[in-house]
């Protein structure tokens, strides 16, 4: 029998063992934490996904090969993983943020409304795109359904293990342990405020809205049934572990940007930090660490939404050695 190790059990981890198990492997899991471990990248409840990406048309392709494989997961979990609330885009009509939607939209042929109602004024010039189609993941319901899943198909799970040489197939997503791992790669890790409000319409969208230089504001219904709304700033926070840096910098500006858009009633009535770890051009990156071990880094913030399928799309890769299509643009050769 074919077997690997995945080093990490965040969702990258628990989604390439779980590829692998569908295609024959024997698999062990080891990672320092178990899921949605507090240090891990992908705690916190709920995840945007869109298909219209405003920050490359690239990555539209990846996006379609994930929902199929999110929508297999939820089959073989026997429970919903996602729900398509729609999203709205408020910004400068000729910002990045609605060009790019917009152009996404186009290249590929997906759903977009202009002059989405919000609940607030915005402000001057800027405008609504909706696009229905697009929604948010349960996070932790897939992380937490994963693991128990794979546990269930005879997967070894040992927490509390770092990442070591391995001379077998090896698979390393380890989140913001992949900037140790890999300094060549030249990543940073930033923390990042994330806040929970009250107050807000239960059926409102998942939003995003253009702050300005190059910040982007959203907002998420926190978890499956829940009134909550947990809103975030896609920008770069201070750099981690400095000791200087106060994970909750960012809250009195995501707090007072985001009322613009909900409105006086909503209150921040929770928080938290989490780590993000940033490539120098916000891409991904999917490469060897060294032979016979594929490191996976898909990070800079938006990498939730396209596990299953970089999972899928790396264990391809790791097997015939060539580069696939998808993943083109995911060498570590650019991180200088
Ligand atoms: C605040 C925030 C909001 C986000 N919003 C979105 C969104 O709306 N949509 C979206 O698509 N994406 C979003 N993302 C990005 C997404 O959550 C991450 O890309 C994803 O969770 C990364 O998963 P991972 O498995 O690579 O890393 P992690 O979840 O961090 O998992 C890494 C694993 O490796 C282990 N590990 C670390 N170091 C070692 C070591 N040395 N040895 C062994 N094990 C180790 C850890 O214990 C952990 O189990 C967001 C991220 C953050 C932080």
């Amino acid at each position: 029998m074919k077997t690997a190790t995945v080093y990490g059990a965040g969702v990258y981890g628990l989604c390439l063992a779980w590829r692998l198990v569908q295609r024959g492997y024997n698999v062990r899991v080891r990672s320092l934490e178990p899921p949605l471990g507090p240090g891990t990248s992908s705690i916190g409840g709920s995840r945007i996904y869109r298909f219209a990406y405003f920050e490359s048309a690239a990555y539209v392709p990846l996006m379609q090969r994930a929902f199929g494989l999110w929508g297999e997961l939820a089959s073989d979990l026997g429970t919903t993983v996602h729900e398509a609330r729609g999203v709205v885009y408020a910004g400068p009509g000729d910002g990045d943020l609605l060009r790019g939607v917009r152009g996404s939209a186009e290249q590929y042929g997906l759903r977009i409304e202009s002059g989405h109602p919000v609940p607030e004024p915005l402000p001057d010039g800027y405008e609504t795109v909706f696009e229905p189609d697009a929604g948010f993941l349960y996070s932790d319901r897939i992380c937490l359904g994963l693991f128990e899943r794979l546990q269930g198909l005879g997967v070894q799970f040992e927490f509390g293990v770092p990442a070591v040489a391995d001379s077998g197939l090896s698979f390393f997503a380890l989140g913001p342990g992949m900037k140790a791992l890999c300094p060549k790669w030249n990543l940073t890790v930033t923390m990042q405020t994330i806040a929970w409000l009250e107050g807000v319409s239960a059926t409102l969208p998942v939003f995003g809205f253009d702050g300005g230089q190059g910040s982007f504001l959203y907002g998420i219904p926190a978890h499956a049934d829940c009134t909550l709304v947990k809103v975030g700033e896609h920008l770069p926070g201070p750099v981690a572990g400095l000791g200087l840096a106060d994970p909750f910098a960012q809250l009195p500006g995501i707090a007072s940007n985001v009322a613009r858009f909900l409105g006086p009633e909503a209150r921040v009535v929770q928080k938290a930090a989490c780590r993000y770890t940033n490539t120098v051009d916000g891409d991904f990156i999917i490469d060897w660490v060294r032979a016979n071990a594929l490191g996976i880094s898909a990070c800079s913030g938006h990498g939730f939404k396209f596990a299953p399928a970089i999972a899928d799309l790396a264990i391809e890769f790791a097997e015939s050695g060539v580069r696939p299509e998808l993943l083109l643009a995911f060498s570590g050769d650019r991180s200088t």
